[in-house]
């Protein structure tokens, strides 16, 4: 199952996609996530893109098509992979068309989490996360049970806050969203493979909206869908 994530920063793509990986089996391919290491690691690329990416403003194209094309390669994607934050440009989604079709694959569909803009800046304003095991909380709406001290691994005094997780930075990130990411929408609408669940219940609500989705593609047998696109038949994993 190739799956792109979709929605605006604290729509719950990072949250919902763990949800997904343990149902689907599907390997979670987080670009902001990868960018956030290179930083941490100090290497060449993690120096170039620090400021770009902890004032919210999105890293170069070619630079981020090319580290997804060389991630699919790695034996973690055979089974599948759900993007998270890419494609975020119109360049971009036509660079995975193009990548997945050097590789024979072909997406499975695209899911956008809709949430409205105003609950987004209190959403992501609060939030911070175990650097141990990556769960999320919020200081309002999902503190931890004790202070300090993760719930889900018991880690302590690990948890971080992102640099762009400010309320200023937000709004810059909310409106590249709508500048540059949002118009990809009608790119996967014409070619039928865009699923809209809505991101304002609770979490799980969505989730629950979310597997109702991928387990309607997966009947569909990922194997065979028509693609106008391309004029053949699309094939993924065969089961
Ligand atoms: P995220 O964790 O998805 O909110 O991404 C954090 C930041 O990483 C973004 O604000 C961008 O600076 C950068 N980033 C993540 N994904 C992409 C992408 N597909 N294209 C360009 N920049 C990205």
């Amino acid at each position: 199952m190739i799956i792109v994530l979709m929605g605006p920063p604290g729509a719950g793509k990072g949250t919902q996609a763990r949800h997904i990986v343990d149902k689907y089996n599907v390997t979670h391919l987080a670009t902001g996530d990868m960018f956030r290491e290179k930083i941490a690691s100090g290497d060449d690329v993690g120096v170039k893109i620090k400021e770009m990416v902890e004032s919210g403003r999105l890293v170069p194209d070619e630079l981020t098509i090319q580290m997804i094309a060389d991630r699919i390669e790695q034996p973690d994607c055979k089974n599948g992979f759900i993007l998270d934050g890419f494609p975020r440009t119109v360049e971009q989604a036509e660079g995975l068309d193009m990548m997945l079709k050097e590789h024979g694959l072909f997406m499975d569909g695209a899911l956008e989490i809709k949430v409205d803009d105003n609950a987004l800046v209190d959403r992501i304003s609060g939030r911070f996360s175990c650097s141990d095991c990556g769960e999320g909380y919020h200081d309002d709406f999902k503190p931890s049970a004790v202070s300090d001290i993760c719930d889900c691994c018991g880690g302590e005094h690990k948890f971080v806050r992102r640099a762009d997780d400010t309320a200023e930075k937000v709004k810059t990130r909310l409106g590249i969203y709508h500048e540059q990411t949002a118009p990809i929408l009608p790119f996967y609408e014409q070619r039928n493979m865009l699923h809209t669940v809505d991101g304002m219940g609770s979490m799980e609500d969505v989730k629950i909206n979310i597997f109702s989705v991928l387990d309607g593609l997966e009947d569909s047998n990922c194997d065979l869908h028509d693609s106008k696109e391309y004029g053949d038949v699309r094939c993924n994993y065969k089961k």
